[in-house]
């Protein structure tokens, strides 16, 4: 069901707008000035707004801004409705919004407007979607994985978590290409990804970030639960029925796994997006050397490392 938030101090045109929306299917959250909305928008993250502009406290205008600068909320559609008729003030409305909608309005053409806001929406998800889903495995690609590990860290440090980052890299699958063909390595790529969905907690995120090379970050994890996620992946993966023509695909996987207990920050303005997005590529590269080491040393085995502080990555 779509959730549309109605934001607007006049309870009459609040009620009419709401009890139309409704009438059209959609669910509707009423706030009556731009504190309470802004508050609603943060907590339900609606898929469309619509804005009052004239509110006590805080006007539409400024909620719009607010909003621009929360990146939860910042994608959500927002239409101004309201009084103020003047080029300007649309041409300034617009600058922040999908649309904007004049009072008094006729009721179809603000249904209109609104499915057409929500429909621009839903492409927009859609493609947003698709650009952090891997094709092949459906589980999300190395841009969807740094998001979702920079998120990880940024929670792990208010709350004071430990972490854990895993990579896995099958076993010389060059081989399993040339020796069965491109098609099966695909089969076991996918069987593969099943294998960590399926080893995964739903707190956890796996990705694959290329070829044949995937990642785990697990929240709220030691070096000691890594670990047991590791080897579950790693014998889950060497008991992998795959048969082709030629027998069963025999397929291993390598694993490299950092741990780091994480101190709590309360304040989160002393560190930059930007930090984070470089924490997050050296937990990586961390990830990486040990992976490198369990390959360097035999292949089909987990090389773990824990580590005293995000210093130290
Ligand atoms: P190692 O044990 O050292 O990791 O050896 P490896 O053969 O796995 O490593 P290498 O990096 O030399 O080869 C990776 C191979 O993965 C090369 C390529 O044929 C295969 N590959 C990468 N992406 C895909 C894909 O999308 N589908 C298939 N079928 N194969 C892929
Ligand atoms: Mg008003
Ligand atoms: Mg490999
Ligand atoms: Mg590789």
């Amino acid at each position: 069901m779509t959730k549309v938030l109605i934001a607007e101090d006049d309870p009459e045109i609040n009620n009419l707008t709401s009890l139309t929306l409704r009438m059209d299917g959609y669910e509707v959250l009423q706030a009556h000035d731009g504190r309470q909305a802004l508050q609603l928008i943060l907590q339900e993250a609606p898929d469309l707004v619509m804005l009052d502009v004239l509110m006590p406290g805080m006007n539409g205008y400024e909620v719009a801004q607010e909003m621009q600068s929360r990146p939860a909320v910042a994608n959500v559609p927002v239409i101004f409705v309201t009084a103020q008729q003047d080029m300007e003030d649309r041409v300034h409305g617009l600058g922040m919004a999908v649309d904007y909608i004049c009072k008094p309005f006729a009721v179809p053409e603000l249904l209109a407007r609104v499915r057409s806001a929500v429909r621009v929406r839903k492409l927009q998800e859609q493609l947003e979607k698709l650009a952090i889903t891997d094709e092949l495995t459906g589980l999300t690609n190395r841009r969807g994985f740094l998001a979702h590990l920079e998120e990880e860290l940024w929670r792990a440090r208010r709350f004071g978590h430990p972490l854990a980052v895993l990579l896995f890299d099958l076993d010389h699958f060059k081989k399993v290409n040339d020796t069965w063909g491109h098609a099966q390595g695909d089969a076991v790529l996918k069987a593969f990804a099943r294998v960590l969905e399926h080893s995964s907690r739903r707190t956890d995120k796996v990705g694959r970030l290329g070829g044949e090379e995937f990642a785990a970050v697990l929240s709220e994890t030691d070096i000691e639960g890594a670990g047991i996620f590791a080897e579950k992946v790693r014998a889950a993966t060497e008991d992998l029925e795959i048969h082709s023509d030629g027998g069963k695909i025999p397929v291993t996987v390598s694993a490299g796994a950092v741990a780091v207990p994480i101190a709590p920050v309360h304040n989160e303005t002393d560190m930059a997006q930007s930090q984070m997005a470089e924490l997050a590529s050296r937990f990586l590269q961390a990830a990486d050397h040990c992976l490198y080491e369990a390959k360097e040393t035999g292949r089909n085995r987990t090389v773990l490392r824990t580590l005293g502080s995000v210093d130290e990555l």
